[in-house]
């Protein structure tokens, strides 16, 4: 997926020698919310493997409203993502909750996400600024936008360049979607950095029958990548199955892409 807009000093974070996020080309990112198991895992990755999903998205970290709910598979997960980056030539995405899992994190994934609740861990920040592997930066539930690339420069400043900025919806008193897509903040971070910006429309819209538009629509705001979460079961996701897409409607948004970028 490739788009033709201006590029000047723009930063270009690389995953793998050959997927990098910020470029001429998309990054579409695809997975469940958390990794269940292998097999789901695997079933995720066959699928999307020929379609135009460069990466793969699953949380073993969990950072779930209830403490009685279900928080992720831990290190297990972790070697689960490892293996499969490793057979299928896909980098993954997972969540960073804490320091101490920091070291297992760099050896096993390609890129450590930082979820909107930590986005203002500040410690947390600073350690991810002493590794070099690519940090994905979730917007904050209530940040503002100068927050957000305050955080960033949590991270940059400590030595780490390899920062993604994700807008993944704020909240607002509308009830209907799970937060408020804010595209004006991923036209204004392109404007005011030289960052990726991604756009996770997912736990946005937290209804998946508004996914592939809000997607559609982010692309043709200029972000430079999408992570969307899709499930081989959706309605059977252990976390956030009413956002999921099954493999099938997650292919077909990736195809419908490269029209739109093409056309910035
Ligand atoms: C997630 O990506 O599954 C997640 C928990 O995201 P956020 O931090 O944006 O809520
Ligand atoms: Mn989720």
């Amino acid at each position: 997926l490739t788009r033709k807009s201006s590029l000047e000093h723009r930063s270009v974070v690389a995953l793998t020698d050959t997927i990098a996020i910020g470029g001429d080309t998309l990054l579409i990112v695809g997975g469940p919310c958390a990794v269940e198991s292998a097999e789901q895992i695997e079933q995720v990755a066959r699928h999307l493997a020929p379609t135009p999903v460069q990466a793969l998205r699953g949380g073993v970290f969990k950072p779930r409203t209830s403490p009685y709910a279900f928080q992720g598979m831990g290190e297990a997960g972790l070697r689960i993502l490892d293996d499969i980056r490793q057979r299928f030539q896909m980098p993954v995405i997972s969540e960073v909750m804490a320091m101490d899992q920091i070291p297992s994190m760099v050896s096993h994934v390609d890129v450590l996400q930082v979820g909107s609740r930590n986005m203002q861990n500040f410690d947390l920040l600073k350690a991810l600024g002493r590794i070099d592997k690519p940090v994905l930066l979730k917007r904050g539930l209530a940040a503002t936008i100068e927050e957000f690339v305050m955080a960033a420069e949590y991270i940059l400043s400590h030595g780490n360049p390899n920062v993604i900025l994700c807008e993944r919806g704020i909240r607002s008193f509308d009830t209907y979607t799970r937060n408020v897509l804010d595209l004006g903040a991923v036209v204004a971070l392109k404007q005011l950095t030289h960052l990726p910006v991604m756009v996770d429309p997912s736990h946005a819209a937290g209804k998946r029958e508004l996914v592939p538009d809000l997607a559609r629509a982010a692309i043709a705001a200029g972000a430079d990548g999408l992570i969307v979460e899709c499930h081989p079961v959706p309605d059977e996701s252990v976390s956030d199955a009413r956002q999921a897409l099954t493999l099938e409607e997650m292919a077909t948004l990736a195809r419908s892409l490269d029209p739109i970028a093409q056309a910035l």
